[in-house]
């Protein structure tokens, strides 16, 4: 059994709330959301980090970039604008450490980040 979380949910070993799957990419909801969508989109091959991506990766990260689109559509938040957030690492406060896409949208954002 793996002791990566989002592996565990990609194997359905812990329940999410999906929104998207198909044979590269799943997406869920978070279980701590920080806006009215917050919704986590992965690569369902094990990569840490972004920055742990390599040129063999390069289906599965163009794939959710559409994927980011198509879902923002469904929930409704594609044309009030929505963000999309990485966070790569300690000091970004990575704290799940298989790659993941926050979606974030239904509120307004400041910038610059925290
Ligand atoms: P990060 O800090 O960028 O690594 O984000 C990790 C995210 O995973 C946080 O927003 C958590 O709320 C979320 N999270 C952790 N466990 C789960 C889970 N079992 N289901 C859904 N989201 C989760």
């Amino acid at each position: 059994m793996s002791d990566c979380i989002f592996c565990r949910i990609r194997d359905g070993e812990i329940p999410s709330d999906k929104v998207y799957e198909d044979d590269l990419v799943l997406a869920f909801r978070d279980i701590n959301p920080q806006a009215p969508v917050h919704i986590l989109v992965i690569p369902k091959k094990h990569v840490a980090r972004l920055a742990d991506l390599k040129e063999c990766d390069q289906e599965v990260a163009g794939r959710i970039q559409l994927v980011i689109g198509e879902i923002a559509r469904q929930e409704g938040i594609a044309e009030d604008g929505f963000r999309v957030v990485v966070n790569n690492g300690v000091r970004a406060n990575q704290t799940v450490f298989h790659l993941h896409y926050h979606v974030l949208g239904g509120r307004d954002f400041s910038w610059p980040p925290g």
